[in-house]
């Protein structure tokens, strides 16, 4: 039977190139699969997956009132759904994602963060830490060289943003890999 899966990791771990590497892997063995990307991540145009060392792949964007399961229910041939900023899930999205890999038997491969900048939990991602049915952390490094799993938020000139809302997108702000013990230390680079 076909699982959910949530492949999680800090910033920058490659999620997306993993993402591209398992599209590409189905359709190289001629099996149809299907992108999602969050609508509010505009980094590189809407609609597109980016990985950092250069592949895309234009994706199907969600946004918080997508159903997934009745839309992955009208799709036919699909052999796997493949989202990428899965922290933006909404609860029931992750619960229409989890009933879609069990009851229509197709898998659904989630990658995202865990915590905020502020090192809070984001729903989809709890949700998903909850009932997937396979988690994989991707591995980072922190600058100090000890695994990251933190996400902490600067601005333009590099100073620590330390209040303000979860969503803040990368461009206006910056986001860094950090290991727990770099992000409490209070450091600000
Ligand atoms: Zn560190």
């Amino acid at each position: 039977m076909a699982k959910l899966y949530f492949r999680y990791s800090a910033m920058n771990a490659g999620k997306s190139t993993a993402l591209i590497q398992v599209a590409h892997n189905y359709e190289e063995n001629d099996r149809q699969v299907v992108l999602f990307t969050a609508a509010i991540d505009d980094r590189f145009g809407s609609g597109l997956i980016t990985s950092r060392i250069g592949p895309q792949r234009e994706a199907r964007t969600f946004d918080s009132v997508l159903d997934f399961y009745a839309e992955i229910a009208m799709m036919s041939a699909i052999s796997c759904v493949l989202i990428d900023e899965a922290q933006f899930l909404t609860p029931d999205q992750v619960r229409q994602l989890h009933r879609a890999a069990h009851l229509l038997d197709i898998p659904v491969i989630c990658y995202g963060i865990r915590s905020d900048f502020a090192g809070e939990p984001f729903p989809g991602s709890a949700y998903l830490l909850t009932l997937a049915d396979s988690l994989e952390e991707l591995k980072n490094i922190c600058s100090c060289g000890r695994k990251a799993t933190m996400n902490p938020r600067f601005d333009a000139r590099g100073e620590r943003i330390r209040s303000g809302a979860q969503v803040a997108i990368e461009g206006v702000v910056e986001y860094r890999p950090m290991c727990a013990r770099c992000f409490y230390g209070g450091l600000s680079r």
